[in-house]
């Protein structure tokens, strides 16, 4: 389930995780819309994990009280079944004895719920295993294994740089500006983040033109199978060379949850991406060009029909009853609709009524047909047969 990435670039407006040891082609480059994993990871809900880290906390501090705590801890094991059978070594009696170990293997098993790591998210399919082996292990369960803290720093960041509600005098500015001030107003809390994701230079052709291998041009191998040396430079190396179509790019290197999320979120800083809370969810999207969109395009959990869909048809019922035009044009509508019902007017009358008004209406919308001459045209019961 987990697999290391080869690294992460940023193109097009997108992230794209690079794991080409994946047999599958398709999984070996996995391209994100930047922001959109961030956004992803806001959501997810970290409180069972959150409980099992303050008892986890509080068995750290008061060593005293640890079986208390760890049987605290047994019970959120058995109540969500999210752990391995790892921690279960600490029922053991000689418990106080192994404390060290026993919160070792507590700071792992934080860390590598597996409930998590089976999520779809790229974050938890590319952590790295290794990431968690500190020789501090009160240091792995404070700070690795905060999401909620994580989360919600990242949310005051983003909000504060991306949201284009945040505040009305922060309009003219992008995010890259508002990043800035964000920079020279608050404690720089990011710093930690900042100085682990490493990034190297990387030279590879496009996904499709990827080799199988370039040993066979660049190197010759002689008797020992795993002894490779260098070829000469040739015609040959020349023109495959022109063909494969290789570009340089920086690949990062996240490795830890707070290295991806930080990762994510500068890069939506330098791209300047924007966001909204959907008006209709309440949770945040992508601004896409078109930033006067106020509804996602997810469909809301109950709901049959997407945010914008919904949004639509919200913001047609409130300029009905906003507009007494409009309003005066649902009241004829409902009144004509009415007599088809009680037999004082034809089906078909009523369709060709509605054809009309409906042409109408557009027309009043679009400006071409004014106010009066709307109202004029409603009132007139032309149609009205028996
Ligand atoms: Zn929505």
């Amino acid at each position: 389930m987990i697999q290391m990435t080869d690294g992460i670039r940023v193109e097009n407006g997108y992230l794209i995780y690079m794991n080409y040891g994946a047999l599958d082609r398709g999984e070996q480059e996995k391209a994100y819309p930047i922001g959109q994993a961030l956004l992803d990871f806001l959501e997810i809900d970290f409180s069972e994990q959150e409980e099992f880290r303050q008892y986890a906390i509080r068995l750290l501090n008061d060593r005293a009280e640890m079986a208390q705590y760890v049987e605290k801890i047994q019970e959120l094991i058995d109540r969500n079944q999210f752990m391995t059978t790892r921690t279960l070594f600490l029922h053991d009696e000689d418990i106080a004895s192994a404390e060290e170990e026993a919160i070792k293997e507590l700071a792992f098993n934080t860390y590598f719920y597996p409930k998590f790591t089976q999520l779809e998210h790229p974050y938890f399919k590319n952590l790295e295993l290794g990431a968690v082996t500190s020789s501090d292990p009160s240091k792995v369960i404070i700070n690795l294994s905060n999401f909620e803290g994580l989360k919600s720093r990242y949310l005051e960041l983003i909000r504060f740089a991306c949201d284009v509600d945040f505040r009305d005098d922060f309009k003219s500015l992008t995010p890259q500006e508002r990043y800035y001030i964000y920079r020279n107003s608050f404690r720089e809390e990011l710093s930690s983040d900042e100085m682990s994701v490493r990034s190297t230079f990387i030279m590879l052709p496009p996904i499709d033109n990827l080799p199988e291998s370039d040993h066979r041009l660049f190197y010759t191998q002689s008797n020992d199978p795993f002894d490779f040396k260098p070829s000469p430079i040739t015609p040959e190396t020349i023109a495959y060379t022109k063909t494969l179509g290789a570009r340089g790019f920086f690949a990062f290197h996240a490795s830890t949850l707070s290295e991806f999320v930080y990762l994510e979120a500068m890069s939506m800083i330098q791209n300047n991406v924007k966001i909204r809370k959907c008006k209709n969810c309440g949770r945040y999207f992508i601004l896409k060009g078109n930033y006067g969109a106020q509804y996602c395009d997810r469909i809301a959990p109950g709901a049959s029909q997407n945010c914008q869909t919904v949004g639509a048809q919200r913001e047609y019922k409130s300029k009905v009853n906003s507009d007494p035009v409009l309003k005066e044009y649902a009241r004829v509508y409902k009144r004509y609709y009415a007599r088809t019902k009680n037999g004082r007017m034809s089906m078909s009358a009523f369709e060709a009524w509605s054809t009309a008004a409906q042409g109408k209406r557009a027309g009043y919308l679009s400006g071409a047909i004014s106010a009066d001459a709307f109202i004029e045209w409603l009132s007139q019961d032309g149609v009205e047969s028996k």
